[in-house]
């Protein structure tokens, strides 16, 4: 038996990034020499390309030798790395062919491998999965999505969501998020968890994050010809979007131009932080520059929120619903929650609790001064019309 491993190292691209090229390479370097070291000396560790190894196991009794040495991998690249006399910690993915098992000749090896690979980084990183015919399915459904995807936009499958975010001092509802669905002919209607990272990988979501800006604009404009005011509506971007294509030129065009900036806030997660940081903050700024207000999303998930919050031209920060979740039964949860308000404030931003499902729950984020709330308590997501309906209900009942 012998057995076939992609090894992918998570982040490197971000250690590229913040400390350039050179000491990538070197960081490389390091990396090929802890993975030699755990491996016998028949065996094989190639660079595949960028941040990937290969290793060829050559001569195994069982699948459980190729998962020993695939954990010994992982631990040895788990240590910390010396980059420019700093400490990073990266972590590694590892994917595993097995010959005769899953094919018979180096290219099919390697490709099960990174299959793999593939999968076991969207399981949660860091660990090492061995390939599976059912893997090969998984893949070509996500071609399939892709290419349907593809069609249903063209087709005008999507469609906006609305769900209301309501200011603490007054009730109003002030402000909505838009969250896409897909109406698919078949499947009936998708939320983004089905299609969203399907199409960030196939490259549509340039094409479908320009669909959903011009959406939300179409959306203000009718609502505020019938009468609707509505400070803005917040659309959701991810990293790739910003990474890719002509973004800040798109919206320099299709919101600033028609004077909509005002109306239109840009929410960004912390994993559009890591990835770009330099790059990220001059289209921010210039974005910003326009007009549009920049929301910080499922703040306190990823990572150095805080460096972050100091430096990006966020206005609006958004709690992630895993912090909302307990604030009305544990002090601790609550503690979180208020040094993370206190803080925003003291920076001058606003913040926006998610996930609110209870009365008790914004019950307390009054007292803390939290500036808005979103959530299944005042609205789950609805389509424009139920939304518009919805507005118009409570500024009636407020009348009452
Ligand atoms: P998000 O931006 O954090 O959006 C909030 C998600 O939480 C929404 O799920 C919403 O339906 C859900 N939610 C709101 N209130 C509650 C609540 O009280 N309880 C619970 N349990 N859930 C609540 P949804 O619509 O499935 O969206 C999931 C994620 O998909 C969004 O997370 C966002 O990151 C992404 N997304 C949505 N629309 C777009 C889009 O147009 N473009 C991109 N790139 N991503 C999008
Ligand atoms: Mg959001
Ligand atoms: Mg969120």
């Amino acid at each position: 038996m012998l057995a076939v491993m992609f090894v992918d190292l998570d982040h490197f691209k971000s250690v590229n990034d913040a400390q350039g090229h050179g000491a990538g390479d070197m960081l490389l370097c390091d990396a090929a020499v802890r993975i030699r070291a755990v491996i016998r000396e028949s065996d094989t560790v190639s660079r595949h390309g960028g941040d990937e190894f290969t290793v060829l196991l050559s001569d195994i009794r069982d699948q459980r030798d190729a998962l020993l040495v695939a954990n010994n991998i992982i631990e040895a690249l788990s240590a910390p790395f010396s980059v420019s006399g700093q400490h990073c910690f990266l972590s590694a993915t590892i994917g595993i062919a097995i010959f005769p098992d899953n094919g018979d000749s180096a290219e099919q090896l390697l490709k099960h491998a990174d299959t793999a690979m593939y999968r076991a980084k969207s399981s949660g990183r860091g660990q090492a999965l061995f390939f599976e015919e059912r893997m090969n399915a998984e893949a070509v459904a996500r071609l399939s999505i892709d290419r349907e995807l593809r069609r249903g936009l063209e087709r005008g499958e999507l469609e906006l969501y609305y769900q209301p975010q309501v200011s603490l001092a007054d009730n109003r509802v002030v402000a909505c998020e838009a969250l896409v669905r897909w109406n698919h002919p078949v499947r009936g209607l998708l939320a983004p968890g089905d299609f969203i990272a399907v199409a960030e990988e196939g490259g549509l979501i340039g094409a479908i994050g320009r669909w959903v800006i011009e959406q939300a604009c179409r959306q203000i404009r009718n609502w505020r010809e019938s009468g609707m005011v509505l400070e803005r509506i917040a659309v959701n971007v991810s990293a790739r979007q910003f990474r890719e294509g002509d973004f800040v030129g798109h919206i320099h065009s299709f919101v600033f131009e028609q004077g909509l900036a005002p109306s239109i806030e840009i929410e960004i997660t912390e994993t559009v932080l890591l990835e770009q940081t330099e790059m990220l903050d001059r289209k921010l700024r210039q974005i910003s520059g326009f007009g549009c207000t920049i929301a910080l999303d499922d703040f306190g998930t990823g990572f150095s929120s805080m460096a972050y919050l100091k430096k990006l031209p966020v206005d609006v920060v958004k709690i992630d619903r895993v912090f909302i979740e307990d604030i009305d039964r544990s002090a601790d949860g609550r503690a979180f929650v208020e040094a993370i308000i206190s803080m925003a404030h003291a920076l001058g931003k606003q913040v926006v609790a998610e996930g609110v499902e209870r009365d008790s729950q914004t019950a307390v984020l009054r007292a803390l001064q939290c500036d808005m709330v979103q959530g299944y308590r005042i609205s789950r997501p609805v389509t424009a019309e139920q939304f518009s309906t919805f507005v118009n209900n409570r500024i009636r009942h407020a009348a009452d």
